[in-house]
């Protein structure tokens, strides 16, 4: 996608996630690949109700800016080392939703409780603390994610991403799902936790969840 057309998707994602109260204030950030492989991310402390695409950051592969702007999100470095890492990530939400944050606090994976887990993987995997913005928590999201598409922040969030803006963005948002069953289940009972064949079945049936593409032309 094109940077403007980018910039507008974002702010627009920016504003989903704060009404699906997937985070506060300027909590959390998004990111995204433009058609040349430059970063645009959101800029820090800014809150998702006032942002507009002006505001929003355009960087290089090694977080210099390509023009004057306001400061990028404190967490650029994460974005980077994300799509350094797999060439299948074009997107990166992070957001500080309560359910998937109060498992985070409790550093605690969160396991197959739904199907739905499918969005991320067979769980979502636990990134050791570090302060927020620093070198250290970007290589422990590096070393925990392996090939899933989220990761929970120990003590404060949680990362998405995905080949997309929507896609990262369903999978911030399912996993939010997926922490809120998680914690009610343990609140009254004791959750049956899906089987590895099991998350193995779903995996493989989302490969062909939903429209597909029509049929070329004969
Ligand atoms: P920014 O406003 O700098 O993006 O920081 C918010 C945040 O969630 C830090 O982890
Ligand atoms: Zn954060």
């Amino acid at each position: 996608m094109a940077a403007a057309a980018l910039a507008m998707e974002i702010v627009a994602v920016g504003r989903k996630m704060a009404a699906a109260g997937l985070t506060t204030g300027s909590g959390g950030n998004i990111s995204a690949l433009d058609d040349g492989g430059r970063v645009t991310i959101t800029p820090s402390g800014i809150a998702y109700a006032d942002l507009t695409p002006e505001q929003l950051v355009v960087t290089d592969r090694r977080g210099e800016r390509l023009a004057d702007g306001l400061t990028p999100s404190s967490e650029l470095g994460f974005h980077l080392a994300l799509y350094d890492h797999r060439p299948d990530i074009r997107a990166v939400v992070h957001t500080h939703s309560v359910y998937a944050t109060t498992f985070a606090c409790l550093r605690e994976e969160i396991p197959a409780v739904h199907y739905l887990v499918g969005y991320c993987g067979h769980k979502v995997r636990v990134a050791p603390y570090a302060t927020f913005g620093t070198p250290a928590l970007a290589a422990g999201i590096i070393a925990t994610i392996g090939e899933d598409q989220a990761v929970l922040l120990a003590n404060h969030g949680l990362v998405a991403v995905g080949p997309s803006l929507t896609r990262a963005f369903a999978v911030a948002e399912e996993i939010e799902l997926v922490a809120r069953l998680y914690y009610q289940t343990r609140a009254i009972g004791r959750p049956h936790i899906l089987s590895e064949a099991e998350m193995n079945a779903v995996l493989e049936k989302f490969k062909g969840y939903g429209q597909r593409p029509p049929a070329a032309p004969p």
